[in-house]
């Protein structure tokens, strides 16, 4: 019998979680770990790998066979362009503290795609490859530019077979125009809102008068389009953290079900603003926090919310083939299935890069709307897209689930070679993942109530959670 090899960790009270290469896992104790190092691993432990997909008799056998199709499963594959972010304008009508675009007064000139970007834009999509599209409208505020928006759109709706559009908007000033592009059916809104109404007022709208207007806006895009159309991030500060239950209370009003919990992040104009040292360990204090609350809530109500970053990483833990968060993926190309063309018609990797690009740190553009993709640069930027080589995550017994995130390197230390483990990427996926493995070996049935829901099993979760109780 062979055995694929393992990976292990300390976990819980001298436990130890090993993993393998295709995402399976489970734990056991120093004992075990001592007879696979030495090579004398019993034939109940055999057979107990051979039975979860750790070892197998020979390369014919179904065991070996399962296990490489399940490594296959869990590698991002290189796919077709079909997915845009535009940032049809950088000025924006609000001054938000944490900006991360470093957007331009709503005054200002030159920060709009003009006549020309437009046409070169629509005359790239022509030349697509694909029969579906997903356009992301961001800025800046793009319904300051709707008219940008409305040609974009209906040449989408004409050119492929699918189109699907997003519209990031801050929600400040909604025009009756506006309300109505919003209301068709093949687009949707994002918006912030940053969980209690005092700590949105304080970080974006500022003067009551302003958030009011918001406050009105939001209602009516709940009320006319239902959360079907319309999802809300907050954006919080890790020196100014909220109430978990107030934010819980603030979304489940507003007939939330997931929410993102995101810090500031360390781009744009928050880089100058915010203090980011040494936030690791209070963020993650308040998330735990934040996601006992969840649990609570979820055993006392039928209507489940998650927080939807775990969730993500639950669902990459049990299953294969979960791709669908750009920001964590193996390996994490960059530049092919989707781009952000920026106002001035420069082409970029991910959002970002642009953030990075445009406080003049690196310029981390690959191309624009009117040469095409810069081939060599992209390249450069993909040489280090996989954890496969990495020298720290080889090791690591979470890299089958992890990613790497070649941009945020950059932004923080305008490198990619310092030691996985030093990076604030490395260190926050290792606490979130850790934290992860706590929940699902919890004997609590009200975790297991929960992750059941997280996984979109909650039947099952909720059989072992009466079980355990
Ligand atoms: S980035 Fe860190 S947590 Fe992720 S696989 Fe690499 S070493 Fe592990």
């Amino acid at each position: 019998m062979k055995v694929w090899p393992l990976k292990f960790r300390e976990h819980d009270h001298g436990e130890l979680l090993f993993t393998n290469e295709a995402g399976g896992f489970f734990r056991s104790d120093q004992r075990f770990l001592e007879r696979y190092v030495d090579g004398i691993l019993t034939d109940d432990d055999f057979e107990f790998l051979r039975r979860h997909g750790h070892a197998y008799r020979d390369t014919s056998d179904a065991a070996f066979d399962g296990f490489c199709g399940r490594w296959a499963r869990r590698i991002n594959p290189v796919s077709k362009l079909n997915y845009f972010i535009l940032i049809p304008t950088l000025r924006c009508n609000l001054t938000c503290d944490y900006c991360q675009v470093s957007r331009a007064p709503e005054t200002a000139s030159g920060f709009d795609w003009n006549d020309e970007i437009l046409r070169q834009f629509l005359g790239s999509l022509s030349k697509l490859d694909t029969e579906t599209i997903k356009i992301e409208f961001q800025g800046g505020e793009p319904l300051l530019r709707l008219d940008i928006l409305e040609e974009v759109r209906e040449f989408c709706r004409n050119n492929f077979r699918q189109a699907e559009f997003v519209v990031c908007t801050n929600l400040q000033s909604v025009s009756e125009e506006a309300w109505e592009f919003l209301g068709a059916a093949d687009t949707f809104i994002s918006t912030s809102f940053d969980g209690v109404e005092e700590v949105h007022r304080s970080q974006r709208t500022k003067e009551s008068v302003v958030h009011s207007e918001f406050r009105s806006n939001l209602q009516r895009a709940f009320s006319e389009f239902g959360t079907a159309k319309v999802s809300a991030l907050p954006t919080l500060d890790v020196h100014n953290l909220p109430d978990p239950d107030t934010v819980i209370r603030s979304f489940v009003e507003l007939g939330l079900r997931s929410i993102y919990l995101r810090r500031v992040n360390y781009q744009g104009f928050a880089r100058k603003r915010y203090d980011f040292r040494d936030t690791q360990e209070a963020w993650m204090e308040f998330y735990r926090r934040f996601v006992d609350r969840l649990v609570e809530h979820n055993w006392e109500n039928d209507d489940a919310v998650e927080e939807y970053y775990l969730s993500h990483l639950l669902r990459r833990i049990f299953r294969t083939g979960v791709q669908n968060h750009v920001d964590l993926r193996n390996p994490n190309w960059l530049g092919y299935d989707y781009l952000v063309v920026d106002f001035d018609g420069q082409y970029y990797p991910t959002d970002e890069a642009r953030m990075v690009s445009r406080i003049g740190r690196l310029d981390l553009s690959i191309g624009d709307v009117d040469s095409g993709i810069d081939a060599r640069k992209r390249d450069v930027l993909n040489s280090a897209a996989s954890n496969f080589e990495d020298p720290d995550c080889i090791h690591c017994v979470y890299q089958a689930y992890c990613g790497p995130d070649v941009i945020d390197d950059l932004s923080r230390y305008g490198r990619i070679d310092i030691p996985r483990h030093e990076t604030a990427h490395c260190q926050h996926h290792t606490a979130l993942f850790d934290f992860a493995f706590e929940l699902i070996y919890s004997e609590d049935p009200k975790v297991q109530r929960s992750l059941g829901h997280w996984l979109g099993t909650p039947k099952y979760r909720t059989e072992l959670a009466a079980r355990l109780k």
